[in-house]
């Protein structure tokens, strides 16, 4: 009962402190799962910002290689000098009738390689720029706007103007942000003399739809309101152009863009991303692995320190990857279940079998203990020298006999029996061959009786003999019978001389005390002792039934 109760108690403890253990583990496996899902995510960003940016420096490059190619053609070069020289004569800006009649030329001129560009390399800007600065002399794609100047907008051209360099980078425009490409025009007559500056530019829009497909995923410009606003003419208006980031739609290769930007519309979008970074999106059509990082133009990339104009965004499909997740995440569940089930089983029977096990170990001991006090009661019962019972065990059961007599009402017989003559023994031959002759009566009575006699020692060399059941006559002969054999066979050690006993012998008289029943037996024994020794002698109550061994 008790060791049930402590593998109750037990159990219960350890499967508590199992199934605490046991969340842990599941729960950091998810967490480390997490973690490398987001470290794959982010690694996935950062080389989609790396793709991004080779095609973006790729288009760049095309678009200087246009300008060149245009800016070294000697009738570009003498039809746009000579139109330089006209709108100098007729005041500058935008010049006059002559600065017209030139445009309108330079105009005719690479119209044809124009139309050619814009179908094959989705060119969408050629506009020539007149120096120091930026005035805008012929815009090929918006023939009919010239002679503004764009100083304060567009650096790239400024810097040509100034150094002659060319300029490569994304900027923003009075009609189209682009990409751009912007090369120093010389002179057909001077090679060394610059007169202006030639630009080729292009949108993202070619950029992104190519990219996406090589990719597998989706990629939008977006750029910032503030930054289009002061840039250009038109401002697009167009409400999903709009964004809730504060953001215009440069370019989308997707028009699932709007959802993705809605999904986003709670969460910051203030500045974009300093470094490349990648979250996880959940849109209506599922997970969505979103990669963003800042677009600078040519003035934030020249000076390092001027604030982003606009994000990239990325985007794909990460269906797969939180599928895993999940299906990573149930495995563990799993295997937490599962090692929680057989960890329990194990923890059970194991508990069971070592409190068992002590259970055993403890029984056995307790055995052991019960056969060690039944040992000690025996020797506490015993009369060491001897080996009959002790006087107070010897009273006790006379006492128990007593008791069971009221009801059997068995005649009883008790024998009071005394060594002849011991001082004698003990005078002559000393103590020890007095405990030796004790010693050997002692046995000899025990030898001499049956299994349910008791005998007791009760005094010095007084021993006593209870026989239950047996009636004065029988008694009588029975005292005889061991009076005969003490006198055969004890003898004094060493001597040969034969010991003799004498026997007061009292059958219990119905209503008799214990003192008086003693007391019977013992003047019998006086008797004995008195008529000569070494004889049997009937208590007086019973002298009707009594038989004299002289
Ligand atoms: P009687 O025939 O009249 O009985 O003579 P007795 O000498 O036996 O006289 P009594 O019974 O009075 O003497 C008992 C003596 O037994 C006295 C004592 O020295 C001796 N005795 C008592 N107990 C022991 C014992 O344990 N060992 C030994 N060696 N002697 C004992
Ligand atoms: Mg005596
Ligand atoms: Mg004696």
């Amino acid at each position: 009962m008790m060791i049930n109760k402590t593998h109750k108690r037990l159990f219960i403890l350890l499967s508590i402190m199992l199934f605490v253990a046991d969340t842990l583990f599941v729960t950091i496996n998810y967490v480390s799962d997490k973690r490398t899902m987001q470290q794959s995510l982010s690694q996935d960003g950062l080389q989609l910002e790396r793709s991004f940016n080779v095609a973006f420096t790729m288009t760049l490059n095309n678009m200087s290689q246009l300008a060149t190619f245009i800016a070294r053609s000697t009738e570009v070069q003498h039809l746009f000098s000579q139109g330089v020289q006209a709108v100098k004569k007729e005041g500058g800006g935008a010049g006059g009738a002559e600065s017209a009649r030139l445009r309108d030329m330079l105009y005719d001129s690479v119209s044809p390689g124009w139309a050619k560009m814009t179908e094959k390399y989705q060119v969408r800007q050629l506009h020539f720029h007149l120096g120091p600065g930026s005035t805008s002399f012929l815009r090929v794609h918006k023939p009919q706007r010239f002679g503004d100047n764009m100083d304060n907008l567009r650096h790239m051209v400024v810097d040509v103007n100034r150094d002659g360099d060319p300029r490569q980078g994304f900027e923003l425009g009075r009609v189209y942000s682009g990409l751009r490409g912007i090369v120093p025009v010389f002179s057909d007559s001077d090679s060394t003399h610059q007169i202006g500056a030639l630009e080729v530019g292009t949108s993202f829009k070619t950029l992104i739809d190519s990219l996406g497909s090589s990719i597998g995923g989706n990629i939008a410009v977006l750029l910032n309101e503030a930054n289009v606003e002061n840039a250009t003419w038109s401002r697009p208006n167009e409400p999903e152009s709009r964004t809730p980031c504060g953001c215009f739609i440069e370019a989308t290769s997707s028009p699932a863009l709007s959802a993705l930007l809605a999904e986003r519309a709670s969460t910051k979008w203030s500045k974009p991303p300093k470094s490349v970074r990648t979250i996880l999106v959940n849109t209506a059509s599922g997970p969505v692995a979103l990669t963003e990082f800042a677009l600078s133009d040519y003035v934030g990339e020249r000076d390092g320190s001027e604030t982003p104009v606009g994000r990239i965004m990325i985007w794909k499909s990460a269906a797969d990857v939180v599928e895993e997740l999940n299906h990573n995440t149930w495995i563990n569940i799993i295997y937490g279940i599962v090692g929680f089930l057989i960890i329990e089983l194990a923890l059970f029977w194991g508990i069971r079998l070592a409190l068992r096990q002590l259970e055993q170990t403890v029984d056995e001991r307790t055995q052991e203990i019960q056969v060690l006090n039944r040992q000690l009661e025996e020797i506490a019962h015993q009369d060491m020298l001897t080996g009959v019972s002790s006087r107070r065990y010897f009273m006790m059961r006379f006492q128990q006999e007593l008791n069971r007599n009221q009801r059997s009402k068995q005649p009883m017989t008790l024998l009071m029996v005394d060594v002849d003559r011991f001082k004698r023994v003990n005078d002559t031959w000393g103590h020890q061959v007095g405990d030796q002759v004790l010693s050997d009566l002692g046995h000899l009575m025990i030898e001499n009786s049956r299994n349910y006699d008791v005998v007791g020692r009760y005094g010095g060399e007084e021993f006593c003999l209870l026989l239950p059941g047996v009636d004065a006559a029988t008694g009588l002969q029975m005292a005889e019978k061991l009076r005969e054999r003490v006198e055969r066979q004890i003898t004094i050690p060493g001597d040969g001389i034969h010991v003799t006993i004498s026997i007061g012998v009292a059958l219990y008289a119905e209503g008799q005390s214990a003192e008086e029943w003693i007391n019977a037996a013992d003047q019998a024994l006086y008797k004995a002792k008195d008529s000569g020794r070494n004889r049997c002698l009937l208590a007086e109550t019973a002298r009707s039934e009594s038989l004299s061994t002289i």
